[in-house]
Formats: C-alpha cells, structure tokens, sequence
C-alpha cells in the first residue's frame, strides 16, 4: 500500500511520520514543490517555533480558532495539545512552556523540531521527493491513499485542482497582519505599548484584547493581530478600509469618568495634560487629552466640566481612527479559507467527494490566532488523517 503526502511543511511531516510508526509496511512518499522543506517550521516563532500552547488560559476554543473551533474541539479529544507535547518529548524534542503559555523547544531553536522530523523520516523509511508541484490528481493515480497537507493557499488558483474534484473552497484571505493608520499624531506616538488594551471594530462585535503597539505605519501587537484574525474576512470585503476604535485602558467608560474624578481631586491645581492615568506613557496622554480637549489639555484639573470629563473618558475608552490598509510588510502568518470543512468528513477529515483523499493543516478552513494554535492544528489534524489511514 502507498500513500503520498503533498507538501513537506508541518502537517505533511507529522503525518507521515505518524502513519509510518502506526503502519510499518506503508509506503510513504512527501511530494514537496520547492527544494526546501519545513520552511516555515524554520521561520516561524521568530526562529525559535512556537510549537504548541497548554491551552490553560483558554475557556473558548472559538477565542483562539476563529474558524474551525467546532471541528478542532472534537479532533483534539483524539488528538490534544498534551498529545503533542507528550509526543515532542518522546521523539526527543525536549520543550518548555513560557508564562503566557506558549510552548517552544527548550533549546529555543526551531531546527531542533525540523532536525527531529527529518531524521525520525530517513530512520522510518519515509521517501522525500523535492521540486515535485502537484496540481492535478492524475498525476497521483500511482497511490492507494493521498493526503493534501499543501498548507495555506494565498490565492483561489492554488485550490482549483482541488475545487475541481468536487470539493467545497472557502475564499482564502490573509490573517494576523497588522494595521495600516494615516494618522499623524499617531505616528508621534511611535513606540508607545498599551499593555491592555482592547481594538474594536466599531458597529461589530468584534474586538480583542492584550498589549497595543503603535508603530510608524500604525498599530501593531497581540491585540491587533488577534483582531484581524477575527475580522480577517470583514476587513478583506471593504479593502481593508474600516474604522477602528480603541479602548487604551481596558476600563468601562464609568471607570474612566471615575479616575478622571479623582485625579481631579487628588491634585485640583496641576496641569491636566501632566498627570496621566495608570498604564498610559506621560506622551501617550497628553497626545490623547489634546485630542479630545485641545488647549483646554493645558488647564488645571479642577477646571474641568462635565463634558470635557466625559471627552476625555472617551478618548481613553473609544479613541477612533481609520484602518487605510494592511501594513506595507508581508507579515501574514496565515490564510483565513482553503477547503472548506463540509467537504470532509469531520472524523476522518476524509474528502466527501474522493475516496481514500484526505486533508490536514492549514489547506482546510481552520486557522487560529498566535501563540502555538496554528501548529497544534497542524499536529491535530496530521494525526488524524494518519490514523484513518491506518484504519482503513
Ligand atoms: C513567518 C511565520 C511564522 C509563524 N509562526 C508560527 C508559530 O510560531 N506558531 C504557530 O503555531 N504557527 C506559526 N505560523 C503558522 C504555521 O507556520 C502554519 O500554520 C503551519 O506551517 C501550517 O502547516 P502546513 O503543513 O499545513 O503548511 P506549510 O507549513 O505551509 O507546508 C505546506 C508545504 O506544502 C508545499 N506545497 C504547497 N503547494 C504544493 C503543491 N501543489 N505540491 C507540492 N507541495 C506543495 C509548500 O511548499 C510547503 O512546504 C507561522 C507562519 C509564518 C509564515
């Protein structure tokens, strides 16, 4: 029996891998396109491959797999993070995982994990075939099973082989990039890290919180990356052109106004623009207290009347801005779309249209936020696919 593995990224190997430890005599064959394999394994976490997550800080698998939370929750209770970890550790890969949760080789590098792929693949028998580009499925007609584990396709081309097998797509668009924002006061503030804060797209219930960083072409940091991976498809229909608001403390609007108040208490007769609120930079403030006051920022706290209190609580609590754009870097972690999961079978992530075909990794339509989930997804669904195989 002969099973080929289109793509030699994360999944493919994994799955390999694993369906040559479940099932010796299969013949097991990576059909990569380019020379070079795991390139993103290599790259990814900034080198250092951000392999998994404990997962101990997750309620909602929705807040980390904005698609596909409903199929990785029945596919992880076959195949977990502690699964992955446990498995890492066995083959060598020794890991730790930092305080925010986030797993990584201990030796920080994320050649070990590729080290240990390729040589758990050469030890197993497991044959490697580079500049092979698969894009018709006659030219796999040699193989009695096929997994696609080609990963994120940035564009619809990239699935039409597939799409044309019967299958279901889902338009891929880019997730986890930051913000472009034409905002020159903005850009003064470059620099400047807003350690909770909450990015929202105003009219939607999408928003997400964590550290904000502004930077010169806009804003940056795990808050914005999550929020584009959760409105990665309403920001892809209007161009990315949309509004944005910002919440720079966190707080409720009635906890601003409360703050306000009793700094305007605490110091009646200092300068309004020079006493800033816990967790805002000095310059993070004034910048704000002349947005919503202008010159009045320069006068004394107890002159303040209700409603510059209540401009200023909502330039803490709703600060606005303009998405103008996707930032000018090519810093998309992951494609949002691929094949869509009503064209598998959610047990065997089997195809409902060609028998004995198979997908896992980013290819289908399930990506998640930074911090290990897109890997995990990867290991998840690699071994599954395996499995079925094996049990075939
Ligand atoms: C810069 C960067 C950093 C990242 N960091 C992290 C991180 O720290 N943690 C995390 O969880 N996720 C991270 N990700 C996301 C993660 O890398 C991907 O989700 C993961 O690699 C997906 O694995 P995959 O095997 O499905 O796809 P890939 O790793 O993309 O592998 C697919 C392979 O298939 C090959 N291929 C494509 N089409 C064909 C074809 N037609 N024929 C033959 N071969 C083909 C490709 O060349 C590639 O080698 C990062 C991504 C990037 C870009």
């Amino acid at each position: 029996m002969k099973t080929a593995i289109v793509g030699g990224g994360a999944a493919g190997f994994f799955l390999a891998i694993n369906l040559k430890e479940m099932m010796p005599t299969m013949e097991v064959t990576i059909l990569e396109r380019s020379t070079k394999l795991l390139a993103k394994v290599e790259v990814s976490g900034g080198g250092r491959c951000n392999c998994t997550n404990s997962f101990a800080a997750i309620r909602d698998l929705q807040a980390v797999y904005p698609r596909g939370h409903r199929l990785m929750k029945r596919l992880m209770k076959g195949f977990s993070q502690r699964d992955a970890y446990d498995w890492f550790e066995a083959h060598g890969v020794r890991l730790t995982t930092q305080a925010d949760e986030c797993v990584f080789p201990l030796s920080q590098d994320s050649h070990t994990i590729i080290n240990c792929f390729l040589a758990y693949a050469r030890r197993l028998g497991i044959e490697i075939r580079t500049s092979e580009k698969v894009t018709n499925f006659e030219q796999l007609a040699d193989y009695d099973f096929v997994a696609v584990t080609c990963g994120g396709q940035p564009k619809a081309e990239g699935l039409q082989w597939l799409a044309d097998l019967g299958h279901e797509t889902a338009q891929p668009v880019p997730s986890l990039f930051t913000f472009q924002i034409a905002d020159e006061g903005l850009r003064t503030l470059m620099g400047t890290v807003a350690e909770e804060a909450v990015a929202m797209i105003p009219g939607t219930k999408l928003r997400a919180q964590g550290p904000l960083l502004i930077t010169h072409w806009g804003m940056s940091g795990p808050a914005i990356l999550k929020l584009s991976s959760y409105a990665a498809r309403h920001l892809a229909e209007r161009q990315y052109k949309a509004p944005l608001a910002i919440n720079w403390l966190g707080s409720k609007d009635t906890e601003a106004i409360a703050l306000l108040q009793a700094t305007a208490q605490r110091a009646p007769q200092k300068q309004i623009d020079t006493i800033a609120p816990e967790g805002l930079t000095m310059r993070h403030w004034t910048y704000l207290a002349g947005k919503a006051i202008g010159e009045r920022a320069t006068g004394r706290w107890s002159s303040l009347n209700q409603k510059e209190l209540n401009r200023l609580a909502n330039a803490l609590c709703c600060d606005t801005y303009e998405i103008t754009g996707r930032a000018p870097f090519k810093d998309e972690f992951v494609t949002c779309g691929g094949i869509a999961l009503e064209a598998v079978n959610p047990a065997t992530l089997e195809s409902r249209h060609v028998p004995r075909l198979f997908f896992a990794g980013e290819i289908l339509d399930i990506d998640g936020i930074t911090g290990g989930f897109n890997f995990q997804a990867a290991w998840t669904t690699a071994y599954t696919v395996a499995k079925a195989i094996a049990n075939y």
